[in-house]
């Protein structure tokens, strides 16, 4: 098994990206296999971006990786513009992808808003960049949540073009690897049809890693819910998606089932739920958080983390992306 995943420096680590992502990293560390996580510095410009502001992100990204529990001597840690193999390879792979794939791919029609033209030609190439980052190390698993499935079947279409086009075996068609149940996709707390996201303008629609007790309880007890006790069965949740969202949150950071989760509570209302989900929330986030200060106060040993990292990866990678330029006839 061969691990690939990453996570754009575009704000604070929330508790999607954790459940849905970054906490099944580092209990893949323990696998047998190898595993590369990189920082996707490259698609965060692909929306503006201050410079200095991305500076900062990177650094305090590679921290809340770190509190998390990824730890360097289990895995290639590193920022993928250090790694020039990634927009390289991504160069050959925008000449075999087609524009009708791209066309498919509902986050660019989400995030490139009412005004698709104004979008970057970067915002809409970004699966291709995504297909490259996981392909360079040979992925067989991607470890994403929900919203980047589309993208990974993508990658595995651009991957047998590719091979077809050089009848050669350049590449391994990656598989989306996806948590069962909630943790898959962990919903806004403001409005249960949108997902939670780093880029929301709503700070009341996430969890943050860093946001403190009192912030993480006040949050819980403001989301959107309905007036309706908790039903005894997940039927009852039909139609009642915020309801759905905090059961499937709970659920997720207890590792415990819904329907379990609906047991316990069952009858009771929100002013109930609420106040338990929310300390819940505090005793899995306060330790990260705390480490997270510790890292964060040591920005030499982020950079150092981050340096060791590139220069394994820039070895891992170069094999592959010197074998795709040979297949397709380019000098070597
Ligand atoms: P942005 O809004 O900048 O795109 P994001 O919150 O979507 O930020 P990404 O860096 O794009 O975060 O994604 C990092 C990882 O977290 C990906 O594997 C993605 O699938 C996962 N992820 C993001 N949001 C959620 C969510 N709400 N629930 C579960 N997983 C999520
Ligand atoms: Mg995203």
């Amino acid at each position: 098994m061969r691990i690939v995943s990453g996570i754009q420096p575009t704000g604070d680590l929330h508790l999607g990206n954790l459940l849905g992502a970054i906490l099944r990293w580092v209990a893949m560390q323990d696998e047998p296999g190898e595993r590369f996580f990189f920082l996707a510095d490259l698609h965060a410009i692909t929306v503006d971006s201050d410079p200095d502001q991305l500076r900062a992100n990177v650094r305090e990204m590679t921290a809340a990786l770190l509190a998390s529990g990824i730890d360097p001597e289990k895995s290639v840690l590193f920022a993928h513009s250090d790694v020039p193999a990634h927009p390289e390879l991504a160069w050959l792979l925008s000449c075999t992808a087609r524009m009708g794939w791209l066309n498919r791919m509902t986050q660019f029609k989400a995030k490139s808003g009412k005004h698709k033209e104004k979008a970057s030609v970067g915002l809409f190439t970004y699966p291709v960049l995504q297909a490259a980052d996981v392909m360079l190390y040979g992925a067989t698993h991607v470890p994403v949540g929900e919203d980047q499935k589309q993208h990974i079947e993508l990658a595995r279409d651009i991957a047998d073009s590719f091979n077809h086009r050089t009848s050669e075996e350049v590449f391994v068609a990656p598989a989306p690897y996806i948590p069962k149940g909630r943790a898959a996709r962990i919903m806004s707390l403001r409005d249960a049809s949108n997902k939670m996201s780093k880029s929301d303008p709503s700070d009341m629609s996430r969890i943050n890693l860093t946001d403190d007790d009192d912030t993480v309880r006040t949050k819980i007890k403001k989301a959107r819910t309905d007036p309706e006790p908790l039903p005894d069965t997940l039927d009852g949740l039909e139609g009642r998606e915020e309801a759905r969202n905090l059961v499937g949150i709970m659920a997720a950071i207890k590792g415990r089932s819904e329907e379990d989760v609906l047991a316990e509570f069952a009858g009771q209302g929100f002013g109930q739920f609420k106040p338990a989900l929310g300390d819940a929330l505090v005793e899995m986030l306060a330790p990260i958080r705390q480490r997270l200060e510790e890292y964060r106060a040591n920005p030499d040993k982020l950079d150092a983390v981050l340096d060791a990292g590139a220069e394994k990866a820039r070895a891992a990678a170069q094999p592959r992306l010197d074998h795709a330029y040979k297949a397709i006839g380019l000098r070597r």
